[in-house]
């Protein structure tokens, strides 16, 4: 087989396929296609042909065949056991410095096998993160490409340039070795549910205490969106509630099912978050609030108990009301992020990825779900201090949590007082408390496991391991 033309190949032409081949092609590359279902391949030429040069081919053999060497090849198909299959059907007719990239949402223990198993080879295997869905794709993703340094020295510019930008930056770094950029991905995932639930606690109070409308929400929504809270994510949500169903005429999101569904990478990020040890509570309670939401049989089992209904304030008290929901929403959005932050590092350090969290920040602020003005601080505040340990070690951070905490404390406790569910906000604040606190309770719990199982303590007033010759009760 003699040497293709085409800077990269994209197999698996699904949207998000489709839309990066356009998206390279448009930059000026050339770009092979593929894909298992050759009518799929056939479709984009026709509908897209003329917006950049495609080599449409139909067999694996013809796929690598057009590639210039060393060859850039692009998987983009469902994650899981068909990325595996189609790394066994193109590694074979690869060549040592070639490079496959993972675009899918592969989790970053599978990458980190299939990195290993293909270094063996000579072959460079990039998990990268995507992040932007179907139109991030096309018009500028966040782009985290994990793999050697030596792939992102070929790699690199080309994902730069297809990839959003910021201030005239890229949202795109190399990540780090073999899993950094899937992992990293995984954890933004982690933050998008933590957000998600947060906004959607916000509206649960403003409606149900506040006593607005959803239109009304989106009103305050938007308004919020001019200010610290400028995001995608309270930009659409105050589009969603904005919506009215055309059959009912009544607001979209009252005859939409309350049942939220996921498809894993935040259960991960709170299944990893577990093995490393980090207190991502806040990620947690978004995903176990998705899945609250699913159990029907417990739902039947507790509707109607007994307890505090919800009785929405009077107008002049609902204005305050809104601005203390918005500080709270604040102020757990800087919690939550912060424990992304913390795992990430952490991560980094039990894997020996070297992850620059600053540029992660950077490469947040466009093309992805999480997008926001705040990416901007966060980048800011890792440029003032890059080994900086948490967000609320940077006195700008501390200075609004601690200031938005009379606002966030009473949210939480209207929250409980009304019976209206606010997981995400409350493991913030006892989060928040959890660290702030000179003296916590953890010292009864070692007292207890020292008793029934002589597990030992250390003493706050002299070094060592103690245990205690305790009388057993009665
Ligand atoms: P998808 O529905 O996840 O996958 C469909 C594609 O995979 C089709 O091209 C299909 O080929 C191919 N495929 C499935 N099984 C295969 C097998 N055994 N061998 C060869 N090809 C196989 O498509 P998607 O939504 O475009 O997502 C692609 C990847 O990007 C996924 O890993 C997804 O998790 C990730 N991702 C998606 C989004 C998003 O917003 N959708 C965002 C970021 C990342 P056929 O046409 O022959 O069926």
């Amino acid at each position: 087989t003699g040497t293709g033309t085409a800077q990269i190949g994209v197999t698996g032409l699904a949207v998000m396929g489709r839309n990066l081949a356009r998206n390279f092609a448009r930059h000026g590359y050339t770009v092979a296609l593929h894909n298992r279902t050759a009518a799929r391949t056939r479709a984009l030429v026709a509908d897209f042909g003329h917006e950049g040069a495609f080599v449409p081919t139909e067999t694996a053999a013809d796929f690598v065949a057009a590639l210039e060497r060393p060859r850039r090849l692009l998987v983009m198909v469902k994650a899981g056991e068909p990325t595996d299959q189609v790394i066994d059907e193109f590694a074979p007719l690869l060549e040592p410095g070639d490079v496959i990239i993972d675009g899918g949402n592969a989790h970053f223990l599978d990458t980190r096998r299939r990195e290993a198993r293909l270094r063996e080879r000579g072959i460079h295997f990039v998990g990268t993160g995507v992040s932007g869905g179907e139109e991030g794709a096309l018009e500028g993703p966040s782009i985290m490409p994990g793999g050697s340094a030596e792939s992102y020295e070929s790699l690199g510019p080309m994902l730069e340039a297809i990839s959003a930008k910021v201030d005239g930056e890229p949202c795109c770094t190399h990540i780090g070795p073999d899993g950094a950029g899937h992992f990293v991905k995984m954890v933004h995932n982690g933050i998008e549910y933590a957000d998600m639930q947060l906004i959607a606690e916000a509206y649960d109070l403003l409606r149900r205490v506040g006593g607005y409308t959803p239109i009304q929400i989106a009103e305050i929504f938007r308004t919020w969106n001019t200010g610290r809270l400028d995001s995608y994510l309270i930009e659409i949500t105050a589009e969603v509630l904005a919506h009215t169903d055309s059959t009912t005429g009544k607001p979209f999101v009252d005859i939409v099912l309350d049942q939220a569904e996921q498809k894993g990478t935040g259960r991960w990020t709170v299944q990893t978050a577990l093995d490393l040890g980090d207190p991502v509570s806040v990620i947690a309670q978004a995903v176990f609030a998705r899945s609250a939401s699913g159990h029907t049989d417990l739902r039947q089992a507790y509707r109607g108990l007994d307890g505090p209904t919800a009785h929405p304030m009077a107008t002049a008290d609902s204005n305050a009301f809104a601005d203390q929901v918005e500080q709270a929403l604040y102020a757990s959005k800087v919690i939550a992020y912060d424990q992304g932050w913390k795992m990430i590092l952490d991560g980094s350090r039990d894997y020996d990825w070297s992850i620059d969290q600053g540029a992660v920040a950077r490469i947040w602020r466009g093309g992805c779900i999480i997008r926001a003005a705040f990416l901007n601080r966060i980048s800011d505040a890792y440029r003032q201090r890059p080994d900086l340990p948490s967000l609320l070690a940077d006195p700008a951070f501390a200075d609004e949590v601690t200031g938005a905490q009379d606002a966030w404390r009473s949210v939480v406790a209207t929250a409980a007082a009304s019976g209206v569910p606010a997981p995400a906000f409350s493991a913030a604040l006892a989060y928040f408390d959890t660290l702030r606190a000179g003296r916590l309770p953890a010292a009864l719990t070692q007292g207890q496991r020292d008793f029934f199982g002589a597990h030992t303590y250390h003493r706050t007033d002299r070094p060592g391991v103690f245990h205690t010759l305790w009388a057993e009760p009665g």
